[in-house]
């Protein structure tokens, strides 16, 4: 069950039937940008980001994510509270998409221009309802998850009424429960892409844990268009994050598989600081590839073996296997260069 309808996002489209997209959401105030800047954003991109998501606290804000977006390779987004004319000042630029709810807006004129200016500019408008900002007469439902899809139903209907229609959808908690909930309760009345993540998630690891233990199940079920994994944590975790639950869930894109052993007493090699070290060259790579990294001969070969590309260690030396067959054995230290030698054959 794909969502019907579909918004397109710069290059993105999500909803339809189109591949589940990847966010993550810059971390620091964007008080002006740089080639660094620029450089850090295409990495994302490398690693696998879709869409890129600021925050706009202020006129500032709006102005340098507008210049920012000129130089983009990939489709940024306003998260806008509150001031409509900040969401009309970045709708100035080449920004792909707002988010901003009509219920915090304010006055009815304001929410009319903002929508003027998006069908004008075809800006597509995310609403983002987060359970810790439900409005005053929704707050002590018992039932949180009704009260949240309601929240999001009264956002939907402003657009609805103003005949607006390139709308995203999130409701987002902090718990998987009513994450699992909301998303499926709304997904039953409503045909708009939803995007999905679970909220102030935690750090790293419990981040990863509630965000899989939600979007999974989702994703499985065809719910979900594009997904956030929030983390206390870098941007670029989010994103390897989310490609993981993607593939966890059946719906990744093609990409790279990394099978890694956890290592214990026997490992002659060090598989951890090993994979730390090609982490971001391997989530880098265009080509679908399984890649092993193993520590040694109990469980190494036959790993490495299944593998496009393997390696383990064995005794004082290490193994490199390419689709199956033993390439080359060489000494540890000439481990890294030989393995690249290797890896860039599979590119
Ligand atoms: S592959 Fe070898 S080192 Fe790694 S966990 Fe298994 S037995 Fe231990």
């Amino acid at each position: 069950m794909a969502t019907a309808r579909s918004v397109k996002v710069g290059t993105v489209i999500i909803g339809g039937g189109w591949p589940v997209s990847v966010q993550t959401m810059w971390k620091e105030p964007l008080e002006s940008f740089d080639d660094a800047v620029v450089e850090r954003v295409r990495h994302l991109g490398e690693l696998g980001c879709d869409i890129l998501r600021f925050a706009v606290p202020d006129m500032k804000a709006a102005e340098t994510l507008g210049g920012l977006a000129g130089f983009s390779p990939l489709p940024l987004v306003a998260d806008i509270h509150f001031d409509w004319q900040l969401a009309l000042r970045c709708m100035d630029f080449p920004i792909a998409k707002i988010r901003i709810n009509p219920g915090n807006i304010g006055a009815r004129w304001k929410v009319e221009e903002v929508v003027a200016k998006a069908r004008d500019k075809g800006v597509p408008i995310r609403i983002g309802v987060n359970a810790g900002s439900l409005p005053n007469d929704l707050r002590d439902r018992r039932d949180r998850a009704a009260a949240i899809v309601e929240a999001a139903e009264r956002e939907v209907a402003v657009f609805e009424e103003l005949g607006f229609a390139e709308v995203i959808v999130s409701m987002k908690a902090s718990d998987v429960q009513t994450t699992l909930e909301v998303n499926r309760l709304f997904s039953s009345r409503h045909d708009y892409p939803l995007h999905l993540g679970v909220t102030e998630a935690g750090p790293l690891i419990a981040g990863v844990a509630r965000n899989t233990a939600a979007l999974v199940p989702l994703l499985q079920e065809g719910i979900g268009d594009t997904i956030r994994v929030s983390l206390s944590s870098a941007m670029e975790d989010e994103v390897i994050a989310a490609r993981e639950i993607l593939a966890c869930a059946g719906r990744a894109k093609a990409g790279i598989s990394i099978v890694s052993c956890p290592r214990c007493g026997r490992a002659s090699f060090d598989t951890h600081a090993f994979t730390a070290r090609w982490s971001d060259r391997l989530y880098s790579l265009k080509a679908s590839a399984t890649i092993a990294v193993m520590g040694c001969v109990v469980n190494g070969p036959g790993e490495a073996r299944h593998a496009d590309l393997g390696i383990t260690g064995a005794g004082d030396k290490v193994v490199i296997f390419r689709k199956g067959q033993i390439s080359r054995t060489v000494d540890p230290e000439d481990a890294d260069t030989v393995f690249g030698e290797e890896l860039a054959k599979l590119e």
